[in-house]
């Protein structure tokens, strides 16, 4: 083998969460991954049928290339289609980048260290070393890895510039490429395809014939390339995420952190001593990417970022300036051929609920369960609506239930029984649970819009419970409404700890 620089390291991967996991003594669905700084959720176009197309003819090749899926990025970029490049991820770009621009003898630029590292490694494959003396080509990353820094572009030229976060800093160096500029962008981030490995580069014409020219054949399968090509058609609103890190900051500085200004999906805390906190956070399950002199935290969501304000709240033994998380707590996710759905559920909680998954009026009832029963939870996820609501709305109340029995554990100390009677204006519900173990439905609504009754059956399956309800009343919404209401009332009764006893004179559930 060729030799390279004798500084060269090779990129180095975090963790697998199953290793994670196994350090921290959790399961592995319990592991919350703040160290990859990539998007929190898939977004809604990411579920089985987006693929299935492409599945079906997953034995050929993609002949000619993926031109649909360029003339959607040249749109989303406002360039033209001879402008871009694609690649395995910006991973990929920056790779060949430096194997287009460099070679043994020569010397590549990276501005703004710390910095993602795999420019650096880009030189050293090509051959080349890094340094300021006179480079072939000069990277930098804007906003910036690990700092989250939107700093001034280098004049340096050729320049390419990674924008693998510019969907939050909003800003791009675009209107330079005819000037010896590059822009990597990538689906990792933003539009939450990070497993996928999609991402695209864009140059001039001649620039982008030249990359395309020294790129592997097809360096991107025909499944990301739908998966790519779907959430192009409805590019995710970032707005969330940029409101949800400037809490996030807030929250860290109560603590007395000082995080550096971000214009990413991500925030650098200096620390003098890091190592010892991103252990004691480890073993609670919350993983954080180290630096020598500090950690970056990915934004996850409010409820997700919580758990680690208030575990490094306790790490520095300060109040957390943020709510308690609900106890006897669980995250699921549930995947079939139709739906994906993930659950956070925790029934001690104090009924902070969003339910989510496209099924409209059927993702209302499950809120208002879970909001009677004081339980926090957030159901997200997306299912095959174009065929109706049917499979979204029987997996969420299946995926709620099957929360529900994880987060029981064994069952003991519990109240088990629990009944409740509610009104909504015309119609009146009257529902009692049973929390033994024995799933049973028996369920007499008088009228409801469609699927109630299948997802109260659904649910008293999945959460193992025996469910009696009978409702009436002349408007459909209101029968089948009172229903979820009441079994929330029910349930609040029902999981509420008692003691430390099996409740069953049997002395086993
Ligand atoms: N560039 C930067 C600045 C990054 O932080 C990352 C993610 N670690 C990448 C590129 C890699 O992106 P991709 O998944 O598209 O290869």
């Amino acid at each position: 083998m060729r030799t390279l620089s004798r500084e060269f390291t090779g990129y180095g991967w975090a963790p697998s969460t199953a290793e994670l996991a196994r350090t921290a003594g959790v399961d592995p669905m319990e592991v919350v991954r703040f160290d990859g700084n990539v998007a929190a959720m898939p977004l809604p176009s990411s579920r089985p049928g987006t693929i299935a197309g492409q599945l079906a003819r997953i034995n050929t090749y993609a002949h000619g290339g993926y031109p649909e899926l360029v003339d959607a990025i040249a749109r989303y970029a406002g360039v033209g289609p001879e402008n871009v490049v694609l690649g395995a991820g910006a991973d990929d770009l920056i790779l060949l980048c430096g194997r287009a621009f460099a070679g043994p003898g020569d010397t590549v630029a990276v501005s703004d260290e710390p910095t993602y590292p795999l420019f650096q490694i880009a030189a050293w494959l090509a051959g080349a070393e890094v340094g300021a003396d006179d480079p072939v080509l000069t990277f930098c990353c804007r906003p910036n890895n690990p700092t989250g820094a939107l700093e001034p572009l280098p004049d340096a030229r050729p320049l390419a510039v990674d924008e693998a976060y510019f969907e939050y800093a909003g800003e791009t160096a675009v209107p330079l490429l005819d000037d010896g500029v590059i822009v990597i962008r990538t689906f990792s981030k933003a539009f939450g395809l990070a497993g996928a490995r999609v991402g695209y580069a864009l140059a001039d014409a001649g620039t982008a014939r030249e990359l395309n020219a020294r790129q592997a054949p097809c360096p991107v399968s025909s499944l990301s390339a739908a998966l790519a090509l779907a959430a192009l058609e409805s590019p995710p609103d970032v707005r969330p995420v940029v409101e949800e890190r400037e809490r996030l900051a807030r929250a860290l500085r109560a603590i007395g952190l000082e995080p550096l200004p971000s214009r990413g999906n991500f925030l650098f805390v200096p620390l003098a001593e890091p190592r010892a906190l991103v252990d004691t956070l480890a073993r609670q399950g919350l993983v954080v990417r180290v630096f020598p002199d500090g950690i970056r935290i990915s934004v996850l969501d409010a409820a997700d970022d919580d758990l680690l304000v208030e575990a490094l709240a306790r790490a520095f033994d300060k109040p957390s300036p943020v709510a308690a998380a609900g106890g006897r707590r669980v995250r699921r996710v549930r995947a079939t051929a139709e739906t994906r759905i993930s659950t956070r559920l925790a029934l001690d909680g104090a009924s902070r609920v969003r339910v989510a998954t496209g099924a409209g009026l059927y993702d209302h009832f499950l809120e208002q369960l879970a909001f009677h029963a004081g339980f926090d939870l957030i159901l997200e996820g997306s299912g095959d609506v174009e065929t109706g609501e049917h499979h979204t709305a029987e997996d969420a109340a299946l995926a709620l239930g099957e929360a529900l029995d994880a987060a029981l554990g064994d069952r003991r100390g519990i109240a088990r029984y629990g009944n409740a009677v509610v009104p909504m204006d015309d119609a009146l519900a009257s529902v009692a649970v049973d929390l033994g173990g024995r799933p049973a439905a028996e369920l007499g609504l008088e009228r409801e819009p469609g699927l109630a009754a299948h997802m109260l059956s659904s649910f008293a399956q999945s959460a193992r419970l025996a469910l009696h309800v009978k409702a009436t009343g002349r408007d459909e919404h209101h029968v089948a409404e009172a229903s979820f209401k009441a079994l929330g009332r029910a349930l609040r009764v029902a999981v509420r700890r008692e003691g430390d006893g099996v409740p069953s004179t049997k002395g086993l559930l």
